[in-house]
C-alpha cells in the first residue's frame, strides 16, 4: 500500500506514521526525520538543510526531491510506503505522481490529519523527541516516565530547534500558503481521506486504520 499522512505541522503524522507503518508493514519515511539525521552528523544534504529548517522554510525542491527519489528506490519501498512529510506542496506533489508513474506505480491513499490551529500549537510546544530513536513523545499529552528519557530505549529526550513559539508561527504560516493545496489536489485526485485527528493516539490509529482498509486493493 502506498500512502502519504498529510496535515499542519503537529497533527501528528509522525506519532501516526510510527503505529500505521508497523500494522501495515510497511516502511514509515519521514523526511524531516531524514533531513534532521543528516544536520546532526552534518552532511552535505544537512548542510544544505539546515538553515531552511531552523527558519521553518522548505527545503528547496530539488534537494528534497532527490532525496526522496533515492529513498524510494530502496529494497523495503517496493512493496510500499508510508510517506510522513512529503509531499508538502504541489510541485512536490506532481513530481511524485510522475515518478511513482514511470515504476508503473500510483498512490493509493491520501490520509489528512484533521486538527485545529490551537491543538497544533499546544501540540507542537510540548514536543519532546528521542535523539536515539527518533520516537515522538509529549510532555504533558504523552510524558515518558521520566521527563528527559525516552521509555522505548533509554536515550535523551530533546526539543526541536524549530518547535519555538516564533518559528512554530512560521511554520503554520508556509503550510497555509503551501501545503494546504495538496488537500484539494488530492480530492480532484480521488484519493484524498481525512480523519478527525483529536484524542487519544491510540483511538486516532483505530480511525486510520480502519479508514485505510476501505482503500486496500
Ligand atoms: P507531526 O509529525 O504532524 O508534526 P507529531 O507526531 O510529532 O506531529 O506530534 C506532535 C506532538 O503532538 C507530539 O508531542 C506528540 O506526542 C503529540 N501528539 C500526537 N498525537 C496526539 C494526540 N492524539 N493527542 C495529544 N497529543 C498528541
Ligand atoms: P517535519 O519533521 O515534517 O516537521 O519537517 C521539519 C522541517 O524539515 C520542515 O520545516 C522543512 O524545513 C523540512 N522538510 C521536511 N519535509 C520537507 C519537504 N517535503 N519539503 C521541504 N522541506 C521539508
Amino acid at each position: 500500500m502506498r500512502v502519504v499522512l498529510v496535515g499542519p505541522p503537529g497533527a501528528g503524522k509522525g506519532t501516526q506514521a510510527q503505529f500505521l507503518a508497523s500494522h501495515l508493514s510497511i516502511p514509515k519515511i519521514s523526511t524531516g526525520d531524514i533531513f534532521r539525521d543528516n544536520v546532526s552528523r552534518g552532511t552535505g544534504l544537512g548542510q544544505r538543510a539546515q538553515a531552511y529548517m531552523e527558519r521553518g522554510d522548505l527545503v528547496p525542491d530539488e534537494v528534497t526531491i532527490a532525496m526522496v527519489t533515492d529513498r524510494l528506490q530502496e529494497d523495503d519501498a517496493q512493496a510500499g510506503f508510508l510517506l510522513d512529510g512529503f509531499p508538502r506542496n504541489v510541485p512536490q506533489a506532481e513530481t511524485l505522481k510522475k515518478l511513482l508513474a514511470g515504476w508503473d506505480n500510483r498512490l493509493d491513499v491520501v490520509l489528512e490529519l484533521v486538527v485545529d490551529d490551537d491543538e497544533v500549537v499546544r501540540r507542537l510546544s510540548g514536543r519532546r523527541t528521542c535523539r536515539r530513536c527518533g520516537r515522538v513523545w509529549h510532555a504533558t499529552f504523552d510524558p515518558p516516565a521520566r521527563p528527559e528519557t525516552c521509555d522505548d530505549c533509554g536515550g535523551e529526550l530533546f526539543q526541536r530547534d524549530d518547535d519555538r513559539e516564533n518559528t512554530i508561527r512560521h511554520r503554520l504560516e508556509v503550510y497555509q500558503q503551501q501545503t494546504a493545496l495538496l488537500i484539494s489536489y488530492y480530492a480532484d485526485e480521488g484519493i484524498l481521506l481525512g480523519i478527525d485527528a483529536t484524542g487519544p493516539v491510540d483511538e486516532v490509529t483505530d480511525r486510520a486504520l480502519a479508514a485505510l482498509r476501505r482503500f486496500m486493493r
